[in-house]
């Protein structure tokens, strides 16, 4: 079978890894692919992942037998509704099953009506309503652009006039579109986590959890980024805690088939929790697998995935076997000097093949572009995932810093403390 994946992340490279490990895979395809998934795969750099039409015609060209979209644009756009409606099977959500990431409101409410236990709230499309609303219950806040906006649309006010300022910046458009409709939550406290799960004809199939560490520097000190560095299994989540995660995921794969919603979601289904005092609540939903939780939480799968993928996408939960190995996974980072702000490009990478000779390092490019002399450079703020395997924990860090000290770029920034607060509870 053809196989093409969408996307040009490091989690469209940790996907495309393990699709490649399958003895039913023949060509397998990535659009557009960076450095990492053109080794393994066939990169398709001019196919536009947006444009349904463009990737429903290579389908057919290709005879592609399964879609798999990584990123959540073009889920929320529809792309995997147009190449559905053809009969090709995907894996990934319409775009209806797509708000419960493209829409805080209507994830809210999805929530809501589903006793799905998640921080209060409330959703106003004015400024003076929701100016009112936040004096009266005061700080601290949350403050949330209701569509996408890449994770920067979310301000938690510890001060009144901070969340009096985030509002008035949603309404005055810092967000678009996306922040003309804006949700207030209670603030929640508790370290988070994320649970995904393989979600097909309203059934739930929990992955491994994972934590990522969102801040750009050590410490969980500067700006919020895309994630830079992550872990799994998470030890400070109990076996209670771990079980209640795995009941709010059964009952949110269970609403999705029900009415009012009916969304027939077929996909990943990412549970972003926090455990909170009264136990694990959600923060978010995401219609896809999470960029970097994909890499620690693949190379854990023992198990198919391109069967795995193929029973999802066809609505058949009953042929979705998921064994996992015992390690632990550690994934570092490796960003441009500069990112999340403003960064320079086009720098040379050297040293991933030392790395990854270490047993037990997989290296997942981000971005990263292959010259015409075949030399492999960056093209992106975060540019590669050191991932490393271990026994213990321990031993997975170490060998994850071991193989990043061998890796080299001008620029190469990266957090030193990845796990932090497994190796505080497991006192390592
Ligand atoms: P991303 O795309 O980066 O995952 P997002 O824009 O979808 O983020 P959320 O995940 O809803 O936004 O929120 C981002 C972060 O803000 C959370 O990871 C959490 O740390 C914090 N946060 C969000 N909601 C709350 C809340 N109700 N209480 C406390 N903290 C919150």
């Amino acid at each position: 079978m053809n196989v093409l994946v969408l996307g040009s992340g490091g989690r469209e490279h940790a996907i495309t890894w393990a699709l490649r490990k399958s003895p039913s895979v023949d060509v397998l395809y990535v659009a557009p692919g960076n450095g990492g998934t053109g080794d393994i795969a066939e990169n398709v750099p001019d196919l536009d992942m947006m444009d349904a039409a463009a990737v429903l015609a290579f389908v057919q060209e290709r005879h592609i037998g399964l879609v798999v979209v990584g990123p959540e644009a073009p889920l929320v756009a529809g792309v995997a509704d147009a190449l559905r409606e053809t009969g090709v099977p995907v894996f990934g959500p319409n775009a209806d099953g797509a708000q419960l990431e493209g829409s805080k409101a209507y994830s809210k409410q999805f929530m809501l009506d589903n006793d799905i236990p998640t921080a209060a709230y409330a959703v106003f499309d004015n400024e003076a309503d929701a100016l009112a609303y936040v004096r009266q219950q005061g700080a601290p806040i949350v403050i949330k652009a209701d569509g996408l906006a890449a994770g920067k649309g979310v301000v938690v006010a510890e001060e009144l006039e901070d969340a009096e300022e985030a509002v008035r910046e949603c309404f005055a458009g810092a967000f678009g579109a996306a922040g003309s409709t804006v949700v207030i939550e209670e603030c929640m406290t508790g370290p988070e986590c994320s649970l995904l799960s393989f979600v097909t004809a309203g059934t739930s199939h929990p992955m491994v959890a994972a934590q990522d560490h969102k801040r750009a520097f050590d410490g969980d000190a500067g700006p919020n980024t895309g994630g830079m560095g992550v872990y799994s299994p998470v030890p400070i989540v109990s076996e209670q805690e771990m079980a209640a995660m795995e009941d709010i995921m059964a009952r949110a794969a269970a609403a999705t088939a029900r009415e009012p919603f009916g969304l027939d979601y077929r996909g990943t289904l990412y549970g972003g929790f926090m455990l909170t005092p009264e136990g694990p609540k959600i923060v978010e939903f995401n219609a896809r697998f999470g960029d970097p939780e994909t890499q620690v939480v693949l190379p854990q799968l023992e198990s198919d995935l391109t069967q795995i993928m193929l029973a999802v996408a066809e609505g058949r939960p009953e042929d979705i076997d998921l064994r996992w190995t015992d390690d632990w996974v550690v994934c570092v980072v490796l960003a441009s000097e500069g990112y999340p702000g403003s960064y320079e490009k086009g720098k040379v990478i050297l040293g991933i093949e030392e790395a990854e000779d270490l047993d037990g390092v997989v290296v997942f490019h981000a971005g990263t572009v292959r010259n015409a002399d075949g030399e492999l450079l960056t093209a992106g703020g975060r540019v590669l995932n050191v991932v490393a395997h271990g026994k213990t924990f321990e031993e997975a860090r170490n060998l994850a810093y071991e193989a990043c000290d061998l890796i080299n770029f001008e620029g190469k920034q990266y957090r030193h403390d990845i796990g932090r607060k497994a190796a505080e509870y497991l006192g390592c």
